[in-house]
């Protein structure tokens, strides 16, 4: 795997700088990897590649777009475990998950565009004669996390070649090999050279040369509040569009009397799936007062049943991403000690056999209170806090009580009360009695969890204009 190189305009070049990062295995601390760490030469190098190919990419014929599509999900499905493994090995992420979630995520994008395209109108005419296009932005940066790597990636990708848009992805530094898989794949499956480019980097060495570009038409960033500003500020004078998708402190409300069984195995899984480090992630969860003792005692039960272990062992959870990740998250769980909120399982406490790498006991908080910074913060890893509350009304504007509007989650023995509770949360995505995400369906947030939508056809709308042609009706 090339990783002291970019792939810019259908090769694979040298930075202008030998400088590097180091890429860590979170199970072990063991260093996997030297990685090219790109200048803003290098950014102009891969920027002006994806500007050149715009011009042929743009204008190529919907069927060879979804011939190249098709040809890159193909690829994908064929090499799933060994990006399984890679995913694995650079962020952590339980085997069993990497090859049944995180790997596939990346030909599910890939599938759900070709689907969208078969009926995809990029033209419609109006009564009055006009031509309505829409057409492909331009030049896009894509900037992603390292959570659900190929996931974020593909959520841009598939739809950016879709629209006809070129690109230069910078993943994430500290889960980037997935990210040269793909490129490989790309290479192979023919892309047509600049229309995909790769490069490596931190967001201090190169996210304003990329994000301030004048080339750049458009940024696609999947990340933290604290960048997404950041990046926000750097594009501004050149006025392009920037989507973003960020963090959250979502909160789930459970209403009357619920299965408690099942209610529990739901809430600790979306909690807990990928130790926490899920931006739709359920963090806080309010109970009505009269059901809290026999609901936080089930969800106790269920967490202290989850495995935590190296992700070959495909445990329930793994390690957190990286050293300073696992800093920050203890730190929370120091918090909450510190607090009024009684530890009801987890803490601190590292098992002994993985001492060697960063890994965090699944924790539950109860007794916690709105104010406290566990259950305002994002904190994206694997801590659950418990509230209680005695009127709907109330439960309702705590969990509205948020910078971020991410995502909800309802629980209730009337359907009817759980949709009127999902339309009154201010986020862009309520799950009601456990239903799951629908790739057809927008995946985004309101407020500071940003203002993209990917997925489905709202993921394609973001990398296309609309064109009015007055009198240009055919
Ligand atoms: P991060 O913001 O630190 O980094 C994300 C990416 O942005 C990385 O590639 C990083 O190098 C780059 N970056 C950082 N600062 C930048 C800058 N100033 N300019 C340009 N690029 C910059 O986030 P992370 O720690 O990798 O990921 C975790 C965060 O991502 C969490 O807050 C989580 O909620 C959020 N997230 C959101 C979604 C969503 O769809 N809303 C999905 C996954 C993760």
């Amino acid at each position: 795997m090339n990783t002291q190189q970019f792939y810019i305009n259908g090769k694979w070049i040298d930075s202008v700088k030998s400088q590097t990062i180091e890429v860590i295995d979170p199970a072990t601390k063991k260093l996997i990897c030297h990685l090219a760490n790109a200048t803003p030469m290098d950014v102009d190098v891969a920027v002006q590649a994806a500007k050149q190919a715009f011009g042929s990419y743009s204008v190529l014929p919907l069927k060879d777009r979804i011939e190249l599509l098709e040809d890159i999900n193909a690829l994908l499905i064929k090499r799933n475990d060994e990006i399984a493994e890679v995913i694995s090995t650079e962020m952590g992420a339980p085997l069993n998950l990497s090859k049944n979630a995180q790997a596939p995520s990346g030909s599910q994008h890939f599938s759900a565009i070709l689907e969208i395209l078969k009926t995809y109108q990029f033209s419609k005419t109006t009564p009055q004669g006009t031509c309505i296009r829409k057409e492909p932005i331009g030049t896009c940066a894509l900037i992603t996390p390292w959570n659900w790597p190929m996931n974020q990636i593909a959520t841009k990708v598939a739809p950016a070649l879709a629209a006809g848009c070129t690109m230069v992805l910078k993943p994430s530094e500290i889960a980037p090999l997935d990210a040269i898989i793909l490129a490989e794949i790309c290479h192979e499956a023919g892309v047509p050279a600049g229309v995909f480019n790769l490069i490596h980097g931190t967001g201090a060495s190169i996210g304003d040369s990329l994000t301030s570009h004048k080339d750049i038409d458009m940024v696609s960033f999947t990340g933290s509040t604290r960048a997404g500003i950041a990046i926000s500020k750097s594009a501004a004078p050149t006025i392009k569009r920037v989507a973003l998708e960020l963090g959250g402190k979502s909160a789930g409300i459970v209403q009357g009397k619920v299965d408690i069984n099942k209610v529990a195995q739901q809430v600790v899984e979306s909690s807990m799936l990928n130790s926490g480090q899920s931006c739709n992630a359920l963090t806080r969860l309010l109970i009505p007062s009269d059901q809290y003792d026999l609901l936080s005692n089930e969800i106790v039960n269920c967490v202290e049943k989850l495995s935590l272990n190296l992700p070959e062992a495909s445990p329930d959870l793994g390690p957190l991403a990286s050293g300073a990740h696992f800093e920050k998250v203890r730190q929370y769980i120091d918090s909450g000690i510190q607090s009024e909120a009684t530890l009801l399982t987890g803490g601190l406490e590292i098992p002994e056999a993985l001492k060697q790498g960063f890994f965090v006991k699944p924790t539950v908080f109860g007794d916690v209170t709105e104010n406290m910074p566990i259950a305002r913060e994002e904190i994206f890893g694997p801590v659950l806090c418990l509230m209680k509350y005695e009127g709907l009304s109330d439960a309702i504007d705590i969990a509205n009580d948020s910078e971020y509007g991410l995502s909800g989650y309802v629980w209730s023995d009337s359907h009817q009360e759980a949709v009127n509770i999902a339309e009154q949360m201010r986020t862009g995505m309520v799950h009601i009695n456990g239903a799951g995400l629908d790739s057809n369906a927008p995946f985004g947030g309101f407020k500071m969890s940003g203002n993209g939508r990917e997925w489905g056809e709202f993921g394609l709308d973001e990398f296309l204009e609309y064109k009015s042609i007055f009198g240009g009706a055919t």
